[in-house]
């Protein structure tokens, strides 16, 4: 029975899916250290993990066994891809799984921030009743900027819209409009005329700082400003200036150029202690049923992967996904250099078998083929294919 090894407290869905995989599975609630970690992968086929397990080189080297890994999270810095992949070991994580959870949390803070309920809370909190209809606003019928029109920003657009919103969007690629949602043609020009901006570009180097002093001159006076995307993106002591000035009416923070790495660790930030300025300990994507939806989304991939050969959506591998069935099924992962593919059918032809259906995807350095032919695979060819100078990994399914 293969096995497969889950750290770090991952979703016990996961484990479902898995086991009926056929997987004999292990589950670990912390991290494990790398040293830990290698001495639990032998025997292990395929291994989850969330943000904090460290997989290396090394790791991967000492464990030819291990065939994929699912990072169990959104970032998948913590595992070293290029290596994984030349080791033929296939990698998956959970892009949209959260989607839904930060784009709530935005919903929440634009009519938060719009009705100033921090405020308002805190004067109560402190024993102040202050009620007044001063500086409050209903959001139907305000204009919300959307900076970055992706997984995040285009599903915000679709639930504003939904509340009465209108929404202007600016994104570096051509993007198609949501519903009434309207295509900026530059930054300045949703500046121009959004009340509320929200910032959902994604981490690329070239963003760091790409909001600050002169964006924020540019918004219109009075108007609010939400960060949930990356820290590093948007200047914090231009945002306070322009806070305490009163040109921006309030902001929503996430995400910070540097986040305390322990729970409990003191937070240090420009932007504590200022009026209509709702804090978040980058809890954007933290909801139950995003993690539930990680362990059932990345167990999917893995089990699709151990099934069928199926990389669709992998982060490291050539998408290849071939449909239909046949008698038998092999997946070759090689090095992508010319000829494989002749070499590899050739062997088939040889041994007198047909294909009956073939995918090919390569991505750098390494390629991928999936094979299904018209018979039982004999146990020379498969021998003979995993001789190829050029095999990284043989996989055969059913
Ligand atoms: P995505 O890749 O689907 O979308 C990003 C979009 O931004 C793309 O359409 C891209 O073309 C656009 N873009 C990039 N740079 C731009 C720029 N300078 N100007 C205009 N458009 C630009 O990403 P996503 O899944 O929508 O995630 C968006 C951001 O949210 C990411 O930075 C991600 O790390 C972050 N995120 C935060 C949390 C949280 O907990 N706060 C959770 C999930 C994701």
């Amino acid at each position: 029975m293969p096995r497969a090894l889950l750290l770090e407290n991952i979703d016990p869905v996961a484990v479902d899916l898995l086991s009926a995989a056929g997987y004999e599975v292990e589950t670990v609630r912390g991290a494990l250290d790398p040293a830990d970690l290698s001495a639990a992968l032998d025997g292990v086929d395929v291994l989850g993990i969330r943000s904090k397990t460290q997989v290396d080189a090394d790791v991967l080297a000492r464990h030819p066994g291990l065939g994929a890994i699912g990072a169990f999270c959104i970032g998948t810095n913590q595992i070293d891809l290029t290596a994984a992949a030349a080791a033929g070991v296939a990698v998956f994580n959970a892009p949209y799984s959260n989607t839904r959870s930060v784009v709530e949390l935005a919903i929440a803070e634009i009519i938060s921030l719009a009705r100033r309920l921090i405020d308002r809370d805190r004067a109560l909190h402190a024993g102040t009743w202050d009620k007044s209809a001063s500086g409050s606003h209903e959001i139907r019928g305000r204009t919300l900027g959307i900076i970055g029109y992706g997984n995040i920003g285009s599903q915000l657009s679709v639930l504003a819209e939904a509340l009465g919103m209108r929404v202007v969007y600016y994104d570096l690629e051509d993007k198609l409009a949501l519903g009434n949602a309207e295509r900026c043609n530059s930054l300045d020009e949703l500046l121009e005329r959004a009340e509320t901006v929200t910032l959902h570009v994604d981490g690329r180097g070239g963003n760091a700082g790409m909001f600050g002093a002169e964006q924020f001159a540019k918004m219109r006076p009075r108007s609010l400003f939400l960060n949930l995307s990356r820290g590093f993106v948007v200047d914090h002591e231009a945002l306070r200036d322009n806070i305490l000035s009163g040109h921006i009416a309030g902001a929503a923070v996430d995400v910070f150029p540097e986040e305390p790495r322990e729970q409990g660790d003191e937070f240090v930030s420009a932007l504590r202690g200022l009026p209509n300025v709702i804090l978040t300990p980058h809890v954007g994507g933290s909801t139950q049923e995003a993690q539930y939806d990680i362990g059932r989304f990345v167990a999917g991939k893995l089990a699709d992967y151990t099934r069928t050969g199926t990389t669709t959506l992998s982060v490291n591998l050539p998408a290849v996904a071939l449909h239909g069935s046949s008698a038998d099924r092999f997946g070759l992962l090689h090095h992508n250099i010319p000829g494989v593919l002749a070499r590899v059918d050739a062997l088939v032809g040889d041994h007198g078998l047909n294909v009956d259906g073939q995918v090919l995807g390569t991505r750098g350095q390494i390629g991928y083929v999936v094979t299904d032919v018209n018979a039982v695979l004999p146990a020379e060819l498969l021998a003979a294919l995993r001789e190829l100078p050029e095999t990284v990994r043989l996989t055969t399914f059913r």
